[in-house]
């Protein structure tokens, strides 16, 4: 059932523009179609009444859990084209809360300040998709782009930044996320194409951030972040 985040007003929902598109030209919704809403991180079952004008009723309350137990932060250097469009979409499927963009030494890609709100507004757009896809209870939110030095600014209780000249092990990575206790804010930081320097890493451990390899071989930048926010959601959903 197709899942879309609205508004509920006084039992009326209310939907964004591009999401009436989608359910009456994409989807072809015909009355008595059945829907799912979410609305501040509650899930309802909705039906179409009608289509002009556009009336849809509410259901009842769904009670699910599709939201990880614990707020995670995947904090991802820029990458090139769609390569960054598949970390934000595979980050919301694995549960990620939150990502935070960072610009290092080596990162290739560069957002200029006038291309920022139009840049963020597709990032969002896609996290959007990706949560109704996923059947999330919350889109992930990315509204943040630093350099290395503000990653002291990130709020976290499990502060990791993976790093690919600790290779070789994972062991680090495991009992850290092993350690992770309940309610603790995670946050993982993921170097770009061309991988962090020794100054920056220095930099962060000096920030409070454990360093941390993903095992025996080097990853891509979006397969790093896949697997170590896919360790985390696996850990933390494992009850
Ligand atoms: N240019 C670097 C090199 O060739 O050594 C590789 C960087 S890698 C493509 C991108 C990022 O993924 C790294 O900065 C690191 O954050 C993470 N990464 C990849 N493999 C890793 C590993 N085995 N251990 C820890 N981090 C890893």
């Amino acid at each position: 059932m197709q899942r879309y985040f609205g508004r509920i007003c006084e039992k009326q929902v209310i939907l964004e523009n591009d999401d009436v598109f989608h359910l009456t030209k994409v989807m072809r919704a015909r009355v008595g179609e059945k829907i799912e809403i979410v609305d501040n991180g509650e899930v309802y079952q909705a039906e179409v009444k009608s289509l002009k004008p556009l009336h849809i009723a509410l259901g009842k309350h769904i009670n699910e859990k599709s939201e990880l137990p614990n707020h995670v932060i995947l904090v991802a250097s820029l990458v090139k084209g769609d390569h960054m469009d598949l970390i934000l979409q595979k980050a919301t499927e694995l549960g990620a809360s939150e990502i935070v963009l960072l610009s290092t030494e080596r990162t290739v890609v560069k957002i200029k300040k006038d291309d920022k709100d139009v840049k963020f507004a597709r990032f969002n757009k896609i996290l959007k998709e990706a949560a109704e896809q996923c059947k999330r209870k919350k889109i992930p939110y990315c509204y943040r782009l630093i350099n290395i030095s503000q990653l002291k600014d990130i709020k976290a209780d499990v502060k990791l930044i993976a790093y690919e000249d600790e290779k070789g092990s994972s062991a680090s990575f495991n009992k850290a996320v092993q350690n992770i206790k309940e309610n603790q804010t995670i946050a993982i930081v993921i170097g770009p194409e061309g991988g962090f320097t020794q100054d920056e890493v220095e930099l962060a451990f000096s920030l409070g951030y454990k360093v941390v390899g993903l095992g025996r071989r080097i990853l891509r930048a979006e397969t790093a972040a896949f697997y170590a926010l896919s360790v985390i959601s696996n850990f933390l959903e494992r009850k």
